[in-house]
């Protein structure tokens, strides 16, 4: 992917010196065989793993709990997915090449809205490491099958997503590749239903990692990674109370401290793309660069290309705009919503692009539209539509068919409740007429009932003239009342990070692996570029993540 083989630039706002500790503050020294730097997704996989192992472990984690565990495990043939059988199953090189493509393809290319679209072979902006993405193809089916092991003795049900309609979005090619960890009603309370689609309790997380002895401080960050030679051998991080403590980690140092965006400023500078288009932040916190800040200090590099995870799921009230300062938000904040395929418009109540596109990628054009948000449009015959875009993933809104179940789709009870909540804090808007919503939504009114209705005219001919929407998705707009939100991106991690090889091993400019320092998660780069997280490919990002956080353990002990 790099060829370049200079340091990090100097002018990158990456390029700030390494803090100076003094001996003298540093009050305590902790042995250990694995160190394992933040507690999210990738770490705590990894003390999983290294407690299985039997090697003495210890996580340090910079906030005063465990980061929260996502839930769209992306796996390829897990035993969950094989026992579902060929509806399941994933062809490896086939998923290889559209990752490596894909941010090619959503730009470039028009898949003709084809059923038959296969995706072209190696011809995409291959701007990633088609190395990393074979890891994931072939290892994440056992990764999973080994936390599915771990956590079935809390009645933990590890199962397949395997319900994506005709395999087919906006002419875009879906995959099977979202698993989920089900809590049992009884064990998780009624909350565990409410959250299972923003994050799996993590107390189960906890709980198998002090049972398998793996030692957790919170209030640690890490500040930096201590070398010997070539080789990492541990580090200093800040202790809860002030002062600094050694940790010398014998069998290796594994980064997971995530990405940087809870640092806004530092995306705008890196990734000015990405805050262009966002209205709402609903993040990790306190992930802001660390890791990939003392991943580079040790003589680690970098992507060149940023990437950011951007849905278009946040809201804006009328007349705002996106970039920033972007609103800090919580799980109800995000507009889950945001990602069905109604009619768009922008401020000038014209439409500017095909709804029916991925939802990573429709944002993109909102960089050349006025405040860098638009407005989706729905109306009383909302929920029959909802029910015929049949979106998957985070997206999908109507109970998915899956069997075992894995309670995807909040529903059209739990939706409508979203709904009104965000219509009484003043997001979305409701009127009886067009003219009434265009006023509300400060849309220009002639511009938009003109676009209302030529929308209108070319759902009952079945054909988009003007962005080849499908028609499936190319429904009317004609019963009242009418609603409509002011929608902008809503930017959930960064993904570009520190360069690492197929064994999670961080490298140097030169390509060559730092000894005993590995990195895995949003912190580390190489498998997407750009803005786009492939939402076809559900749960990709947390799969990926946890599946090299194992391999990085396995690594690091001699397992494989
Ligand atoms: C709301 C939300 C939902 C998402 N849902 C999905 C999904 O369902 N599927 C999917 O594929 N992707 C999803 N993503 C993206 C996904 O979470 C990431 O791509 C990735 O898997 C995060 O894992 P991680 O362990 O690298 O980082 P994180 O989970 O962000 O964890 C990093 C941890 O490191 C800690 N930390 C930071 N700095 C330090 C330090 N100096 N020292 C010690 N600890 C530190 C943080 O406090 C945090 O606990 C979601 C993201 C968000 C924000």
């Amino acid at each position: 992917m790099h060829t370049t083989t200079k340091p990090i630039d100097a002018g990158s706002p990456w390029n700030v010196p390494e803090p100076e500790i003094q001996l003298s503050s540093i009050t305590d020294t902790i042995e250990t065989e694995i160190l394992i730097c933040g507690a999210g997704n990738a770490g705590m996989m990894a003390a999983i793993s290294a407690g299985r192992l039997g090697a003495k472990t210890l996580v340090i984690e910079k906030n005063k709990r465990v980061g929260f565990i996502k839930p769209y495990m992306g796996a390829v043939n897990s035993k969950a997915q094989r026992a579902v059988g060929e509806k399941a199953m994933i062809d490896k090189e086939e998923i290889i090449k559209e990752l490596v493509n894909y941010g090619n393809k959503c730009r470039n290319e028009n898949p003709s809205f084809s059923p038959d679209y296969k995706p072209s072979r190696y011809v995409g902006s291959n701007k990633v490491d088609e190395k990393l993405i074979r890891v994931w193809a072939e290892e994440s089916g056992a990764a999973f099958d080994f936390l599915a092991d771990e956590l079935s003795e809390y009645g933990i049900k590890h199962v397949s997503e395997y319900d994506i309609g005709d395999g087919h979005h906006g002419g875009f090619k879906a995959y099977p590749t979202q698993t989920k960890l089900v809590v049992p009603f009884l064990k998780g309370g009624p909350m565990a239903i409410i959250h299972a689609g923003i994050y799996v309790e993590e107390r189960f997380f906890v709980k198998k990692i002090k049972s398998l002895g793996v030692r957790c401080m919170f209030n640690t960050p890490l500040i930096k990674v201590i070398k010997e030679g070539n080789r990492a051998v541990g580090v200093i991080a800040r202790k809860k109370n002030g002062g600094y403590i050694r940790i010398n980690a014998s069998k290796g140092v594994l980064i997971c401290t995530g990405g940087y965006v809870a640092d806004a400023g530092l995306v705008a500078e890196v990734n000015p793309e990405a805050t262009a288009i966002s209205v709402l932040h609903y993040i990790q916190e306190g992930t802001v660069g660390d890791g990939i800040r003392a991943g580079i200090w040790a003589g680690g590099t970098k992507d060149k290309y940023p990437s950011a995870m951007v849905f278009d799921r946040g809201i804006a009230r009328p007349g705002e705009k996106a970039d920033l300062p972007i609103r800090r938000g919580g799980s109800f904040d995000s507009f889950f919503f945001g990602s069905q395929p109604f009619m768009k418009v922008n401020m000038d109540g014209k439409r500017f692009c095909n709804e029916s596109v991925p939802y990573d990628v429709i944002l993109n054009p909102l960089q050349n539209q006025k405040n860098g948000v638009a407005c989706m449009i729905w109306d009383a015959n909302y929920w029959k539509q909802v029910e015929s875009f049949h979106t998957i993933g985070c997206s999908r809104m109507v109970p998915s068919k899956s069997r075992p179940r894995t309670y995807e789709g909040m529903g059209r009870f739990m939706n409508s409740g979203m709904l009104l909540m965000m219509r009484m804090k003043g997001y979305i808007k409701k009127a009886r007429t067009l003219e009434g919503l265009a006023k509300k939504l400060r849309l220009p009114e002639e511009e938009f009932r003109a676009t209302v209705e030529r929308y209108n005219r070319m759902a009952a001919q079945g054909v988009d003239e003007d962005f080849g929407k499908q028609a499936k998705d190319l429904l009317p707009l004609g019963r009242p009342p009418y609603f409509g939100v002011t929608y902008g991106g809503w930017l959930l991690t960064t993904m570009d990070g520190l360069r690492i090889n197929e064994d999670m091993q961080v490298m140097d400019a030169q390509g060559n692996a730092i000894g005993g320092l590995y990195a895995a998660g949003d912190v580390a780069g190489g498998f997407f570029a750009d803005n786009f997280y492939p939402e076809l490919v559900v749960g990709v990002a947390v799969g990926k993540t946890m599946t090299f956080a194992r391999h990085a353990v396995l690594h690091m002990t001699g397992a494989i």
